[in-house]
């Protein structure tokens, strides 16, 4: 079964198409890249994903459901660059946020979800910051405490994006741990990443985007100098220290 299905997907802003007929396929249990450069569509095409931008064509199924019936399936973890660091919420409490949706409507978090709240951010090494504002953080700090409330929402799907912008080593490999274990329990994660370093380290499946998909697959079939080189345009000197020839 198909996580992800992407039918002749296009989205304009004012007028402007930011993604022209965009098709592709992610498997179950596959932790996928979406990979090209700045401007290319990566988050808008996440966006489209969570129906929070309209799409001017093409249809999107989700765990073979039509998006809106499974809405709650989907965990996203937006750019840091998105989130307002300065509102006062305690790092407990934004995980706490995730298990909203598994809450009965009007009853209040209680002790369950509490607890589970805590073993989330256990989970990405951050439970002794429990009681910090988010915004006293570090960037690295930040992202895991976003994992951690992404996994709160016991999702089957993960959409996640530029989650290694800005980070701190440590907490690159804490992510890519648990993204690699929730991998192995058969969830679906996608990542979106800039940056064609250990793009084949860590993604199994890859999406070449540049307004238009330029390939999508097994990262072996999509991770090609050809594919590379028609993704990032002119830009081959970099080019030439990143792709090792074949
Ligand atoms: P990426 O995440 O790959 O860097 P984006 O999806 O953010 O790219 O943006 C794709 C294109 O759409 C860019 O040209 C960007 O300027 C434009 N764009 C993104 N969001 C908006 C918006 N809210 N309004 C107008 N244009 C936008
Ligand atoms: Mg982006």
């Amino acid at each position: 079964m198909n996580a992800v299905e992407v039918r002749d997907l296009s989205v304009s802003y004012f007028g402007e198409e930011a993604l022209t007929k965009v098709n592709f396929t992610i498997p179950k249990g596959a932790l996928a890249g979406i990979i090209g450069p700045n401007g290319a569509g990566k988050s808008t095409l996440l966006k489209a994903i969570l129906n929070l931008i309209p799409k001017s064509g093409g249809e999107i199924t989700i765990l073979g459901s039509p998006l809106k019936e499974v809405r709650k399936q989907i965990a996203y973890v937006p750019q840091r660059s998105a989130i307002d660091w300065d509102f006062p919420i305690r790092v407990k409490e934004a995980v706490l946020i995730g298990t909203y949706p598994s809450i009965r409507f009007l009853k209040r978090p209680g002790r369950k979800e509490k607890e589970f709240a805590l073993k989330c951010l256990e989970k990405v090494d951050m439970l002794e910051f429990q009681n910090r504002q988010i915004g006293e953080l570090s960037g690295g700090q930040q992202q895991r405490v976003f994992l951690a409330r992404a996994l709160a929402q016991q999702t089957d799907l993960f959409l996640l994006d530029e989650p290694f912008v800005g980070i701190d080593v440590a907490s690159e490999e804490v992510i890519v741990r648990i993204l690699k274990e929730l991998r192995d329990a058969g969830k679906t994660i996608i990542v979106v990443h800039h940056d064609l370093s250990k793009a084949e380290k860590y993604f199994d499946e890859l999406l070449l985007l540049n307004k238009e998909l330029i390939s999508s697959g097994d990262v072996n079939d999509v991770f090609t100098p050809k594919n590379i080189a028609k993704a990032y345009g002119g830009q081959l000197s970099f080019l030439e220290e990143m792709v090792k020839p074949t």
